[in-house]
């Protein structure tokens, strides 16, 4: 039988496909405070502001490419069963080559009903305007997770990380909850590493090797050692 092995992934495993990370800025992302852009509030107050910013990163996310990281994990699945958990919006493990991947804050590539969020649809392009509705009327929001919304991936997610027998983090502050909270649901004695040239200094203490590289050199490295 294959070992599982789970993957925990943050912004910080596509910063070298040139899409910014949230928390490197001092909460600013992309030059916008987070209040006036992710939240349900700033919906309220300004949605064409809020398309504005999600069509934008739609567009980035469109012309960056996945990197070496991405494209490691992927290879994973030639020895071992891996699922892939991230906070990240973006697509980019899918166009590594990952085959199961749970997008925990949603999926910038796809849209989302304002009345029913079981109604998503993908976005054709890059853009979602002011003005289109779901099948029930209401206009479509970006299909991810604000600040302040729950995470109703959040229970899966800890079944997946609860399954594993290798455990992997890359490229995450951990400091954005509910998600920091899943490293706490690796079994005991489960193999765990973190790959981020910062992060969190208290890892090792929590039993993990602390790779300190940025993803695209660290993560290569670790899977040459897992493969091996
Ligand atoms: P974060 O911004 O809080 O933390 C980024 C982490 O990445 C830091 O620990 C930093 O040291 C590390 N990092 C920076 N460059 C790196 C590199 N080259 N290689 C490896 N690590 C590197 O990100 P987070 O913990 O994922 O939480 C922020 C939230 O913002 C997430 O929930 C996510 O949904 C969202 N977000 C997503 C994207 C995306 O989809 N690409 C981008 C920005 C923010």
């Amino acid at each position: 039988m294959r070992q599982k092995l789970v993957v925990f992934s943050g912004a910080g495993i596509s910063a070298e496909s040139g899409l910014a990370t949230f928390r490197d800025n001092d909460g600013l992302w992309e030059n916008h405070d987070v209040h006036e852009v992710a939240t349900m509030g700033a919906w309220r107050a300004n949605p064409a502001l809020v398309q504005r910013f999600y069509n934008e990163r739609r567009r980035q996310v469109r012309d960056a490419s996945p990197n070496a990281a991405h494209e490691a994990i992927a290879r994973l699945e030639d020895v071992f069963d891996v699922a892939v958990v991230t906070q990240n919006i973006d697509d980019l493990h899918e166009r590594a080559g990952s085959s199961d991947v749970l997008h925990i804050h949603g999926q910038i590539v796809r849209s989302r009903s304002s009345v029913d969020s079981s109604l998503t649809y993908p976005i054709d392009g890059w853009e979602l305007s002011m003005g289109e509705l779901c099948e029930k009327g209401s206009q479509l929001r970006p299909d991810v997770v604000w600040f302040g919304e729950s995470v109703p991936l959040m229970s899966e997610a800890s079944r997946i990380v609860a399954s594993a027998d290798v455990f992997v983090v890359v490229g995450s502050s951990l400091q954005v909850y509910p998600a920091a909270d899943l490293i706490y649901h690796v079994r005991p004695g489960v193999l765990k590493y973190f790959v981020d040239p910062a992060g969190p200094g208290t890892m090792e203490s929590q039993g993990f090797e602390h790779i300190r590289e940025k993803a695209a050199v660290g993560v290569p490295l670790l899977v040459e050692r897992l493969l091996g």
